[in-house]
C-alpha cells in the first residue's frame, strides 16, 4: 500500500534536487558558517556522502517544524518517523493556540508567541489548515490582571461573564487542521530537499550512526528512549460534531476544562485531561459527558450530528517541554519532546530554539 512516508531509504521528490519554496535551503551547507542574516551558507559535504547533517526522530507536529527551520538554515535533513502524519498524536490535537497547562516563564511566552506569528503569516498566505478564530475564554479564578501569555496573543479585551464565570478574555487565535497541515509540512519539506522516511528506532543512537546530530522529537516515546522518568502520557478524548455554522471558539477554564473549537466543517469538542491514563479507546460515558457540557456553554450545537471520536495520549513532562542539547558518544542529541497538551501552541518557536542548537 503506498504511504506518505516513504518506507525505503531512497525518498521520491527530495532526490532530484532542490526545488524553491519557503523551506528551502540555498543549498547543502557546511555546517557552522554562517552569513550576516545568520543563515547558514556554501555547499557542504553530506550530500555528497549521501549523509544527513541532522537526523529529526519523530513526524509529529515538533519533528516537522524542526525540520523545516533546520532545512530553512541550509541543513541537511532527514527525518525518520514511526508512523504517517495522521497517526500521531498531533492529528488528534484540537491545536487551538492557547499554552495549556504550560509555564508562565520567558522561554514558553517566546516559543508561544513565536508560533502565534508564524500560524498567522500561514493563514494569510492559505496555507492549508490554518484558521484563525475568535476566542473567548471563561474564567473562574477571579483573576484581574493580564493573563501571563496575553503578550503572545497580540492582545487581549476583557468582558463580563455571569456566574460561575468571573470574566471572559477575548482574542484571536489560530486554530490548526492538522489533518491537512501536517501533510502540508511533508510534502513541504520534500520539496525543500530534505528526506522524510518511515522508520522506527529501538534506541537513538541508531540515528547518532547517520548524522552527527539527532533531535529526539518522539513525543512520549522520548521518556524511554532518553531514559527520562518525567514523561508521562495525559489522555484527551475529544468529540467531533458537524459544523451547521459555528465560527467561535469557546473555553471554559473550569475543571476539566471544556472547549468548543469550529474548524471549517466539523466542531471540536473536549476535553479531558487523565494522566497516567494509557487506554487510547474513547469511552462512551466521557463521550456524553462531553456533549453536556458543551452544549450547555454552546447552545447551537444541540442536534449537530456525530462525525466522529479520538483519543490520544499527550506528551507530558513534568517540569515542562525539553529541549536541550546533549552530548552523547556518538554525537549530540537535540532534545526537543515533553509538549503535553500545547505542542501546536509552542511548536514554531521551539523549532526556531532546536535550530539554534543543532547547527
Ligand atoms: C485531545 C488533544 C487535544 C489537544 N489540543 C491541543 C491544542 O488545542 N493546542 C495545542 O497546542 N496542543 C494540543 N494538544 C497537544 C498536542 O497534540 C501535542 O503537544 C503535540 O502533538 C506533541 O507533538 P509531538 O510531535 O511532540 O508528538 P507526536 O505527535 O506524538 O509525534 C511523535 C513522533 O515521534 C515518532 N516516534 C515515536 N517513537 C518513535 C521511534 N521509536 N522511532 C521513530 N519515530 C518515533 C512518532 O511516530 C511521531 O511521528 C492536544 C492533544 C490532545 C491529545
Amino acid at each position: 500500500m503506498a504511504t506518505g512516508i516513504n518506507d525505503d531509504k531512497d525518498t521520491g521528490p527530495a532526490r532530484g534536487g532542490r526545488r524553491p519554496g519557503p523551506a528551502t535551503g540555498a543549498g547543502r551547507p557546511p555546517r557552522g558558517r554562517t552569513s550576516d542574516s545568520g543563515r547558514v551558507r556554501g555547499a557542504g559535504l553530506g550530500q555528497d556522502r549521501g549523509m544527513a547533517d541532522v537526523i529529526v526522530v519523530g513526524g509529529g507536529i515538533i519533528g516537522l517544524t524542526a525540520a523545516t527551520r533546520l532545512r530553512e538554515r541550509g541543513a541537511e535533513v532527514t527525518v525518520w518517523s514511526a508512523q504517517e502524519p495522521a497517526e500521531t498524536v498531533s492529528a488528534v490535537a484540537a491545536a487551538a493556540w492557547y499554552p495549556t497547562r504550560t509555564g508562565p516563564g520567558e522561554r514558553i511566552l517566546a516559543w508561544a508567541a513565536a508560533s502565534y506569528d508564524q500560524f498567522r503569516r500561514d493563514a494569510f498566505d492559505r496555507v492549508p489548515g490554518v484558521l484563525v478564530r475568535e476566542t473567548r475564554n471563561l474564567e473562574r479564578s477571579g483573576a484581574t490582571g493580564e493573563p501571563w501569555w496575553a503578550p503572545a496573543a497580540r492582545g487581549v479585551r476583557y468582558h463580563p461573564a455571569p456566574a460561575p464565570w468571573t470574566r471572559e478574555v477575548r482574542f484571536r487565535a489560530p486554530l490548526v487542521e492538522m489533518g491537512e497541515y501536517l501533510p502540508w509540512l511533508r510534502e513541504r519539506l520534500r520539496t525543500a530537499g530534505a528526506r522524510v522516511l518511515r522508520r522506527r528506532v529501538d534506541r537513538l543512537e541508531e540515528a547518532l550512526v547517520e548524522a552527527p546530530v539527532v533531535v529526539n522529537a518522539t513525543g512520549l516515546a522520548a521518556g524511554p528512549l532518553c531514559g527520562d522518568p518525567d514523561v508521562l502520557p495525559a489522555r484527551g478524548q475529544i468529540v467531533l460534531v458537524a459544523n451547521t455554522g459555528i465560527y467561535t471558539s469557546v473555553r471554559d477554564e473550569g475543571e476539566p476544562g471544556t472547549y468548543v473549537h469550529p474548524r471549517s466543517r466539523d466542531v471540536v469538542l473536549g476535553g479531558t485531561w487523565q494522566e497516567g491514563d494509557w487506554n487510547t479507546t474513547p469511552d462512551p460515558a466521557t463521550r456524553d459527558a462531553i456533549l453536556e457540557r458543551c452544549r450547555a456553554l454552546v447552545p447551537e450545537l444541540a442536534g449537530a450530528p456525530i462525525v466522529g471520536e479520538k483519543v490520544g495520549l499527550r506528551p507530558v513532562r513534568r517540569g515542562g517541554p525539553r529541549v536541550e542539547a546533549e552530548k552523547w558518544p556518538g554525537g549530540t542529541v537535540v532534545h526537543a519532546y515533553g509538549h503535553g497538551g500545547a505542542g501546536m501552541t509552542l511548536c514554531w518557536g521551539c523549532a526556531d530554539e532546536v535550530a539554534a542548537l543543532a547547527l
